[in-house]
Order: structure tokens, then sequence, then C-alpha cells
């Protein structure tokens, strides 16, 4: 296999002359400006990826959520909400994230099993679409609170279909085992509670398998026993305005092969439009298939080091900046920024972090020598979003290219950003 053909996001992340570029903005001249770790975007990857989705709910009533917590830059929300995306968030926090890039409120979705009653003030007067509510207590809180503020809140109750998305188990969401959602056979006795609340107005119904997930039949599954529990649901007299199927779509990390969003709805709409709920507002909640391939992270080889067991080659990125591999053992490509033409000798690619979870690839083919650049690919989701501050590191810089434009969406943290908000005793 060639280089370029292990790029899964050609063509906006490609080799030119022997150099990887992002869209067309070489990587060692940004590595110089920039400093490493230095994460790396491509806009028109993330349109693409989107305008994948749009192709197809074409003709449909969809309302396209993006899951902010796979990459929540305030410069990656502004492109999906200047897109017309609403949002899907998980905290207050994220209400801000989206309220700041210039979300309309109107389209912004707020999931998570522990929401906290000031997260729901905030989002109420804030004006949201939706709560995706997942416990019944959390319906009586909910229904408290927005009494108690003179509100009404729209809600949906998130279904767990106890579908196998035969994904990583860390990433698994829809089985009877996971804390998310409700199960399936307690649904129509807590609508029917619901929809007696004076404090909340039931609009929907939603369901969220899992992530990572490179098949279509796990969401027909669970589409099935969604719409059968629609039906139910809707013979009790409680009108369902819209229908999420949540997000959860894969990404090609190492070879996966996950339908393309528009050859996966197609296949969806077929079984929606058969079972009489085509023309029903839809909505999804995709992260991963937004952002994943857009993104790389691009870090120097400080040393290699050889061993008797194994060679280490030791870079400035860590499980700080790129927390998959320790915390699930995932599979990134690593690839050299500017290819040698020697001979390569297998590499646990490893961060400075002082643990021995912290390495970002193993058993990895590279010819390398300290100072050159590598690029961890795939890294758009679930990375940045996830750094920590874990050994004193400052969390990376990201930068977003649009062809030859490149924008300093977030510098990378000082020491004094990290010591700011500590104090001593007394
Ligand atoms: C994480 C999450 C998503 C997005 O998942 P991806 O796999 O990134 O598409 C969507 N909805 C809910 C409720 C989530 O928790």
């Amino acid at each position: 296999m060639t280089l370029a053909e292990r790029l899964p996001g050609h063509p906006f992340i490609a080799y030119k002359n022997g150099t990887l570029h992002v869209e067309a903005a070489a990587l060692p001249e940004l590595a110089r400006e920039h400093g490493t770790p230095l994460f790396i975007y491509s806009k028109q990857w993330m349109l693409e990826a989107l305008a994948a989705y749009q192709r197809g709910f074409e003709g449909r009533d969809a309302l396209i959520c993006y899951a902010i917590k796979a990459n929540s830059a305030l410069g990656v929300l502004r492109i999906f909400a200047e897109a017309g995306c609403g949002f899907d968030i998980v905290s207050g926090g994220e209400l801000a994230r989206v309220l700041a890039a210039g979300a309309d409120p109107a389209k912004v979705i707020f999931s998570g099993v522990g929401k906290t009653k000031h997260e729901m003030r905030q989002a109420l007067a804030a004006g949201i679409a939706c709560f995706n509510v997942e416990s019944e207590a959390e319906i009586d809180v909910l229904n408290a609170v927005a009494l108690d503020e003179g509100r009404q809140a729209a809600i949906s109750v998130r279904i767990n279909p106890n579908v196998d998305p035969k994904t990583h188990p860390y990433i698994s969401t829809g089985l009877k085992g996971n804390k998310f959602g409700i199960a399936h056979d307690r649904a129509l006795a807590i609508y029917r509670h619901a929809a007696s609340l004076k404090g909340l107005r039931v609009v929907g119904i939603d369901c969220h398998i899992g992530s990572q997930i490179t098949e279509a039949a796990p969401y027909l599954e669970a589409l099935e026993r969604v719409l059968d529990l629609v039906e139910a649901i809707e013979k009790a007299g409680i009108a369902l305005h819209h229908l999420d199927f949540g997000g959860g779509l894969g990404i090609d990390y190492n070879g996966d092969t996950p339908p393309a969003a528009d050859a996966l709805w197609r296949r969806l709409l077929e079984r929606l439009d058969a079972r009489g709920f085509g023309q029903r507002r839809l909505v999804v909640e995709p992260g991963r298939s937004l952002v994943g391939n857009a993104g790389v992270c691009v870090t120097e080889v400080l040393y290699t080091k050889p061993g008797e067991a194994k060679n280490f080659c030791i870079v400035d990125a860590a499980m700080n900046d790129l927390p998959r591999p320790a915390m699930y053992q995932a599979f990134h490509r690593i690839v050299p920024v500017t290819p040698r033409r020697g001979e390569a000798v297998s590499y646990d690619v490893v961060g400075p972090v002082c643990e021995s979870g912290d390495w970002l690839g193993r058993d990895r083919a590279l010819d390398v020598k300290a100072g050159d650049l590598l690029a961890v690919l795939s890294a758009g989701a679930y990375s940045m979003a996830m750094a920590s501050n874990y050994n004193t590191r400052g969390r990376a810089a990201e930068l977003l290219v649009s062809g030859d434009r490149v924008t300093l969406i977030r510098r990378r943290e000082s020491i004094e950003d990290q010591l700011r908000s500590e104090q001593f005793e007394g």
C-alpha cells in the first residue's frame, strides 16, 4: 500500500511534492510557525462530511444536530452554525459554547444522563428546542424546574432499544447494561406520565446506540424498535412531532468501511417510508463522522530509543493530547510528514507522560530520526476535546485550514493559563 492510499482524508489531507498538506497548507511550515503538538483541521473536509448527510435528507424535514462533544472548538462550531446545523449538547458549558459560536437556540437539543437543575434553568432560559431526557427521575426534576421558572420544557425520551452496535464496549450505549436511556418496555408508561405533567411538553422520541458504528444493521434494528414504540405511544394519544436517531456513524481509522451517511440514510428512509414515517421531522446527532477524519495532530520526534524487546519513538504529543489509544486502545494511523526513503523499523510511538499507558501507536513501521515530524491521522474527533493538563502539559494549539487560508482557532495553552486559577492556602 502506498502512503497516499493510507490517508483517509484524501484529497484534503494528502502528500504533495513529498510533503503532507492539509488542503493547500504544508505541514512543516505550520509546525515551524505554531510549534508542536499541533492540531490542524480541514474546513472543506468537514463541509463535505456534512454534505453527505444533507444529500441523504434531501426533500425531507430533517435537522442535523452536530454533537459537539466530538470537537467543541468555537472555530469548528462556527462552520456548522453557518452551514445551518443545529447542535447536540451534553452540558451547560457546551450550551455556552454553541451560543458563543452563533447557534440558533431553537436548533439545540440537550442530551445526557446527569443534567443538573442549574443546567436545566440555563437551557430553558436560552430557549433550546428539546431536552432528551434519560430517566424517570430526570423527568420529574425537569418538570419541577420548568414550573418554578414559569416555562414549559419540550422533551423527547431517550429509548434504550437494546441493540448491539458491535463497537467498543466503552462507546456502546444502547444495550441493557448501559447507563443510557430508558428501557423499551418502560417507555409507554413513562410517556404517559410525562404527558400528564404541566411543566413538560412531549415533542419527540430519541435513541443513540453507540459510536464508531461501521454497519447499517444496528441502525436498521434500532429504527424498527423505535417505530414500534412510536406506534404504541401515538395509539395512546401522545403525538410525537420528531424522531431522533442519534449519531454514532463510524469513520475509517484503519481500513474501516462504514456506510457513507447518504447511503445509510437512503436505507433508513426506505424503512421510514414503508412504515409511513418518512415525512415526519427527523433529527440526527452526528459527531465523529463530521469531524474525525478532517483533523491531524502533528508531533515532533524527540528521541528514538532502541530497546531489547521493543524500539520506542518518543514524540512530543502524549495521552493528554490524544487520549483515545490510552482510553480505548484505539488505533490512529501515524505517518511521516516528509517520508524518508530508508528502511523502516518497528516502533511503539509513545509520549513523554509518566504512564506506561501513554502510547499513540504500537508496532508501527517507520523510518524516522529525532527532529522529524509525524502526523497522527483521524484526530479531528474526541482528541483535543478530551485533552487534559496531565503532567502540567499545556493543551495544544488548533489551526483551521480552508484552501490556503490558515486560522489559529485556539492558541497554545501557556503555563500562565494553567497556574492562573490556583492559589495557596490562607
Ligand atoms: C456522543 C453522542 C453523539 C455523537 O456520537 P458520534 O459517535 O460522535 O457520532 C450523539 N448523541 C449522543 C446522545 C451522544 O452521547
